[in-house]
């Protein structure tokens, strides 16, 4: 058979927690939480189940859910989106990409990127025939200059992926990146998809600038968000896309035909978690929190912590330690010292030796200091 996508195997994060398991290695590779999500949680599915919603939800999501999100929107960020025309229920973060990509992607259309890019982006541009153009941020600080970005333009570009904050670096846009990007697309019909999974993953008193916060991006914008991350729950595969009415109507017509609806217990269950409480606020200072503890637990370890603003990623430098390619390096972290990480090179489509690895600090304190405690020795 002729693949579609022929450079595509089985993702990293499945390699390396597979690996992980059959080491009983700590596994910091793949981004989900070692501990449990709130018990009120798996009650009000067992209540939603109780009470009749078994059968298929509304195409577009459950009309509590939508309503709770544009409240829960409008409460973080003071902007309204229509939940019956603006806010669409995905089966997570993935297949709102998926979903958007398809209902705008033409064959010869160009989507820019910025590399290390979360894995799903290019394979999924490809599929519907996108060519992917790169930008390439540069550790530490993957700071973008935009002057750079619009080299990449063409009369082909069709769509800018951003994701802030940023899966696997940790960098975060800032209101001058928001603002360049307005001044560059200004006079284009360019989309842009914003990857927004870690909205509130964002720390030291910084601001998440969502897209939604630009009146300019916002109305050529698909939003995406994850409820894996808001609830600690990634097992559910439950998120969001906001777009403005003409883009939403375009992705529910292929939502449809994609998964029609999604899983229905489960969204009556987040609506009424997250409805009249702020259950998720204190998410920031949670992982805030862990960031800085596993950071202070890595400090005397050799490895060369890169700035964390945001996510629950953290990288780290190994160059200091071994010459290894970074796949390499991870599989010998697992055999030899039993912690599982990511390779930051397979966020990027052609190889690179940067030397840096991604651990995911989305644990229990116990499970990152005997992770450290392993790292100490190499
Ligand atoms: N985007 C990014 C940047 C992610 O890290 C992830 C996965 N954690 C997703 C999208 C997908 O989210 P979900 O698990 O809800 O499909
Ligand atoms: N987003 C998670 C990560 O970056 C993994 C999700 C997945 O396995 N597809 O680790």
């Amino acid at each position: 058979i002729q693949s579609k996508l022929p450079g595509v195997s089985t993702t990293i994060f499945s390699v390396m927690s597979k690996l992980a398991a059959e080491y009983n290695a700590i596994n910091l590779s793949q981004g989900f939480p070692d501990y449990p999500s709130d018990p009120k949680l798996t009650e009000l599915v067992n209540k939603a189940m109780k009470d009749g919603f078994n059968q298929y939800a509304p195409m577009p999501g459950n009309t509590l859910l939508k309503e709770t999100i544009a409240e829960k929107v409008e409460k973080c960020y003071n902007i309204k989106y229509n939940p019956d025309t603006e806010i669409t229920v995905t089966t997570g973060g993935t297949q709102a990409i998926f979903t958007a990509l398809a209902a705008i992607i033409n064959p010869g259309d160009e989507v820019i990127i910025f590399e290390p890019a979360y894995d799903c982006y290019a394979p999924t541009i490809k599929l519907f025939g996108g060519l992917v153009k790169t930008y390439q941020l540069a550790p530490p600080n993957y700071s973008i200059d935009w002057d750079m970005v619009k080299k990449l333009f063409t009369s082909s570009t069709r769509m800018i992926i951003l994701n802030s904050p940023q899966n696997p670096t940790g960098s975060i846009l800032s209101d001058d990146d928001m603002k360049s990007l307005i001044k560059l697309i200004n006079g284009t019909d360019i989309l842009i998809l914003s990857d927004e999974v870690y909205e509130h993953l964002i720390y030291d008193e910084q601001q998440h600038r969502s897209v939604m916060l630009y009146p300019e991006l916002k109305e050529r914008s698909f939003i995406v968000a994850s409820f894996g991350k808001l609830l600690h729950a990634t097992g559910w595969k439950l998120g969001y896309c906001l777009a403005p009415e003409q883009l939403t109507k375009e992705f529910r017509k292929v939502h449809q035909f994609n998964v029609f609806s999604v899983n229905s217990p489960m969204q009556q269950a987040i609506a009424e978690y997250i409805k009249n409480t702020d259950n998720y606020i204190g998410i920031t200072n949670f992982f805030e929190t862990k960031r800085n503890y596993f950071r202070g637990l890595l400090a005397d370890t050799r490895f060369e912590l890169l700035p964390c603003n945001g996510s629950y990623f953290q990288c780290a430098s190994y160059s200091k330690i071994s010459d290894e390619k970074d796949v390499d390096f991870s599989i010998r972290l697992i055999k030899e010292f039993g912690v599982a990480t990511i390779p930051v090179s397979a966020f990027y489509q052609k190889a690179n030796d940067h030397k840096i690895i991604r651990l995911c600090f989305a644990k229990e304190n116990s499970t990152l200091a005997l992770a450290a405690e392993k790292l100490r020795n190499v």
